[in-house]
């Protein structure tokens, strides 16, 4: 039986993941078709992509800023140097940013290289008894495993595992926020000289020229676009069926970069139900040693990439105190 079930293979799952590998057996599964949560990457072709979910890390801790120095050695992530703008184009934010080579899920997929790991295979259920871990899939299929780790959001968190989390865990007030992302590709030789731009706007918060992460040559314009916070928290519940919403990013974006429609070849919406939370808990993550069940993620410490490695180690740390006798 393998040690360690780990559900999630964003940065918190992959991380701990290949943390854990060290020593004890290993398997993670993950709903999506792709590794990566949160920092996914949507390909159009070939080696044409978008960076839909996590744009860049910025790294302010001294052990995450050495751990992304050894992932720039080894090729796996790199600077995305060039005009990083507001939209009164006076402002430039020159905080180093850095995105992986081939996408921003470069970074699980590296940390993933040698952990046994299923796509396509949403937990559906976890159920602890006899101290063995049983986990039900979407399919129906059943495996089980000696300890359990989660990394989802925290409503999918609780959703899932009500009865094991900790009265504190349960009652923490964790608001995960939603965003609403748009790709777009432009058939257009006029290339604007920026890189990321803030805008001023009711719909568009943000917007990345994919090009410019330097990762393709392409006569087209990829731009991955993501709306407000209050556009997001509108509409988050009917972007799929309602079109008025694609159309309402896009003709902002066009109005505001001067791109024309009838230059527009490709278009593709996403949006994150549980895109980040704000808050900071007194946790860092959670480990219950007798039930050798674990949780973490970055919901625990803030919303951003480095948080969700953050927990991963904390958990590995609390994991180590009390070594399993698997
Ligand atoms: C639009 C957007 C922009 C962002 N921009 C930035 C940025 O610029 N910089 C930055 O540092 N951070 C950014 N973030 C935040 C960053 O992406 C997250 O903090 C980080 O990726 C979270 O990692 P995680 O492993 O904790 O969670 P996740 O990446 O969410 O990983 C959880 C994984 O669990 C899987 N999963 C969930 N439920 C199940 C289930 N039942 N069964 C199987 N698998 C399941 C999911 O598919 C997912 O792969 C952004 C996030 C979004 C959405």
């Amino acid at each position: 039986m393998i040690d360690f079930c780990i559900l999630g293979s964003g940065i918190a799952g992959s991380t701990i993941a290949k943390l854990l590998s060290k020593k004890y057996s290993v398997q993670v599964f993950d709903k999506a078709k792709g590794v990566g949560g949160r920092t996914s990457n949507k390909r159009l072709k070939k080696n044409l992509s978008f960076d839909h979910g996590a744009q860049y890390i910025s790294p302010k801790s001294k052990k995450f800023k050495k751990f992304i120095e050894s992932l720039i050695k080894k090729k796996i992530i790199k600077k995305w140097e060039g005009n990083h703008l507001d939209f009164s184009f006076k402002k430039k934010d020159t905080a180093p940013k850095y995105i992986g080579m081939k996408g921003n899920n470069d970074l699980s997929k590296y940390q993933l290289k040698e952990v046994k790991f299923s796509l396509a295979s949403q937990i559906v259920k976890i159920e602890f008894k006899k101290n063995i871990w049983e986990i039900t899939l979407k399919d129906d299929s059943k495996y089980q495993f000696k300890s359990l780790i989660l990394t989802c959001p925290y409503i999918q968190t609780k959703s899932l595992a009500k009865k094991y989390l900790s009265k504190k865990l349960f009652n923490l007030k964790i608001n995960m926020e939603p965003n609403i992302t748009l790709m777009i590709a432009i058939k257009n030789k006029r290339k604007l000289p920026i890189n990321s731009i803030k805008f001023n706007d009711k719909i568009l918060a943000w917007a990345a020229n994919e090009n410019s992460k330097q990762r393709f040559n392409s006569n087209l314009n990829l731009w991955t676009i993501q709306s407000t916070l209050s556009f997001s928290k509108k509409y988050i519940n009917q972007y799929k069926k309602n079109f008025n919403i694609i159309n309402n990013i896009q003709s902002s974006f066009l109005r505001l970069t001067g791109f024309e429609k009838k230059n527009v070849v490709y278009k593709k919406i996403h949006g994150w139900k549980f895109s980040y939370s704000d808050k900071k808990t007194v946790l860092k993550s959670f480990w219950n040693k007798n039930q050798k069940f674990g949780i973490c993620a970055d919901w625990f410490n803030g919303p951003k990439i480095e948080d969700a490695w953050i927990s991963a180690h904390d958990l590995m740390k609390k994991i180590k105190k009390n070594p399993l006798k698997l």
